[in-house]
């Protein structure tokens, strides 16, 4: 029989979220182990539900959703979407540059899917959301990292940006709200990103599906924002804002000047099509969440239940000996430095690996969201207070012994 093996496409595609470190995980727990999971944003896994206006109407509307719809999603909630883009800033926005779909992901990997021919470069955050990555290396692009700078409250290096650039650079992607590092870019850093975009002609991709996950009274501003030239491709969704990852409701929004990338946008259209359309349940509780009462404002109010988390284990992360996090402004995320004088690890998968065999804790190690050294991990705030206090003195107890080494 001959050998099935996977495309080679895949030969540099990584998404190390949900890689062999969950495996094991997984096979832990199909054991009768207890793990505390610091490992993923899936918010409802953690007892907190979507809001019930949300539930109420998928429940309502499941008997008419069973029909495909047009490619790009139903008329309300893309005019929902318009109108969301007028109160953050985004001009020129209309129906037609909206396009639903399920979560976020599926735009993203189709975005660039159609942008991209073998050996366009693309700009990528490091530390990045690794899907990007990934959909860039799928879609025959070379993924080029820039450095966030952990000294600068990890803010993009604008001058490692304009040094990365060559005449292959198609796009630069921007996570806004960041995950994994929780940082939200002040508009001044944002309309610095814009000017490069416009002199060298890059599409800007912006990720803004953590736009009201934001602690301390900060404001978000919205890279589309801030040019109506500049083609700008806005990611959003409910997944994390209104806590429903599994509805898979996502949207698009192309911005800018879009008179220059009409064959792109047919495109995209393409694309759009050949899904069929996004999931109809999902789209329709679009409507609702935009509309409704932003209750994520009561959890990441002080003393919310989000902003609790986030001060306990920023607090006990940074208590450790040799361990730094900057605190995080917004997302759900926190990316700690283990300093290697004191913590000499070589392999951060394999460190992840022996915590969770050692402690039943899991995290996703560094170089998972293309982070170079294996000097950090990604932490996930989303148990409750007692589950991270635990999770974290075990993590402390581990660290102890890894000094001893
Ligand atoms: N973008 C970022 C930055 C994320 O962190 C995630 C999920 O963790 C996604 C996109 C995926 O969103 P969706 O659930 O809408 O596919």
């Amino acid at each position: 029989m001959r050998t099935v093996t996977k495309s080679s496409k895949l030969a540099n595609v990584c998404y190390d979220i949900r890689g062999p470190v969950l495996d094991k995980a997984r096979q832990m727990e199909e054991e009768g182990q207890k793990i505390i999971k610091l490992n993923i944003g899936n918010i409802a896994a953690f007892g907190l539900q979507p809001p019930d206006e949300i539930v109420q109407d998928m429940i309502r509307n499941l008997p008419d959703a069973a029909g495909y719809t047009d490619s790009k999603g139903l008329f309300a909630p893309r005019k929902a979407v318009v109108h969301y883009c007028q109160e953050k800033g985004i001009q020129g926005v209309g129906v037609d540059d909206v396009y639903l779909g399920n979560g976020a992901s599926e735009l993203i990997v189709m975005a660039l899917n159609a942008l991209l021919d073998n050996g366009d470069e693309v700009l990528l955050p490091a530390p990045d959301y690794p899907l990007y990555t990934a959909a860039v290396a799928l879609s025959g692009g070379n993924p080029v990292h820039y450095v966030c700078d952990e000294s600068s409250d990890w803010f993009p290096d604008i001058a490692d940006i304009r040094a990365k650039i060559t005449p292959h650079t198609k796009a630069i992607v921007v996570i806004n709200p960041n995950n994994p590092t929780g940082a939200l870019y002040p508009e001044p850093l944002l309309r610095e990103i814009v000017e490069i975009a416009r002199q060298h002609q890059l599409i800007i991709l912006a990720d803004e599906i953590y736009d009201k996950t934001l602690y301390d009274g900060h404001v978000h501003t919205s890279i589309g924002a801030l040019s109506d030239d500049v083609l700008t491709l806005t990611f959003n969704g409910l997944s994390k804002n209104y806590r429903s990852c599994g509805y898979r409701a996502g949207w698009m929004v192309v911005s800018g000047d879009k008179r220059h990338a009409l064959d792109y946008i047919t495109g995209l259209n393409m694309l759009a099509s050949m899904r069929l359309c996004a999931n109809t349940p999902g789209q329709l509780a679009i409507q609702t969440a935009l509309g409704g009462y932003q209750s994520i404002k009561d959890l990441v109010a002080p003393g919310g239940r989000l902003a609790r988390q986030r001060d306990l284990a920023y607090e006990l992360l940074s208590q450790i000996p040799g361990v730094s996090v900057v605190k995080p402004k917004a997302a759900l995320y926190m990316f700690p430095r283990l300093d290697p004088k004191i913590y000499p690890i070589e392999d951060d998968q394999q460190f992840a690996y022996e915590l969770l065999a050692e402690e039943k804790v899991l995290i996703v190690q560094g170089t998972g969201f293309n982070w170079q050294a294996p000097d950090h991990f990604r932490l996930v705030f989303l148990p409750n207070t007692d589950d991270l206090r635990e999770a974290v003195g075990r993590i402390e107890r581990f660290l102890a012994t890894y000094r001893k080494r």
